[in-house]
């Protein structure tokens, strides 16, 4: 049997700016707001949506080390101009105009630094998963699910609606 760790929910430690980190704000595919425009786009989600440096979604990319390239922006900024089809929707990248990281979802323990969604999956299906339960707070995950009743409603991990 194989044992899954939290890779296969593509957890990632945040990198660069840690308040930004999971957002669109810092993800490689967002195109920013241009002048006289309220709201940016993502280059994959197409034209028609708009996206806010606030959004996120499973399929975010961190800049490197060298950052934000004005080069990359600039010729995703090109591509939505040509009116590009979208090469995903929102739903299949779960996308969410919310703010997520783990210390602002429901599994996340702060006394421990824990994501108790990993310890339910361990203890619950040992055969399969093998999970370090240990989080950073500015980490996340495609596990993520509101801590608070204001922010939306996310798909869950297996893609059914949190009731
Ligand atoms: S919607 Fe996803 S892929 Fe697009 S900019 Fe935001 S985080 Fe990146
Ligand atoms: S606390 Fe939430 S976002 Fe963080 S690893 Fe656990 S399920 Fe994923």
């Amino acid at each position: 049997m194989t044992n899954y760790g939290r890779d296969l929910f593509l957890y990632m430690p945040p990198t660069g700016d840690e308040a930004s980190f999971a957002q669109c704000g810092a993800c490689r595919l967002f195109v920013p707001p241009a002048k006289g425009e309220k709201s940016g786009h993502c280059v994959i989600h197409g034209s028609t949506l708009k996206v806010d440096a606030d959004a996120s979604c499973g399929l975010f990319v961190a800049w490197g080390d060298d950052g934000p390239s004005e080069a990359v922006i600039g010729a995703n900024r090109e591509e939505l101009a040509k009116g590009d089809p979208k090469a995903v929707t929102p739903q299949e990248s779960g996308f969410l105009a919310a703010k997520v990281q783990c210390h602002r979802c429901k599994h996340f323990e702060a006394k421990t630094s824990g994501c108790d969604f990993f310890a339910f999956l361990n203890k619950q299906v040992p055969s399969n998963f093998k999970v370090d339960t240990r989080v950073e707070p500015h980490a996340c995950c495609n596990a993520w699910v509101a801590a608070t009743r204001k922010a939306p409603k996310p798909r869950n991990w297996y893609g059914k609606k949190e009731s």
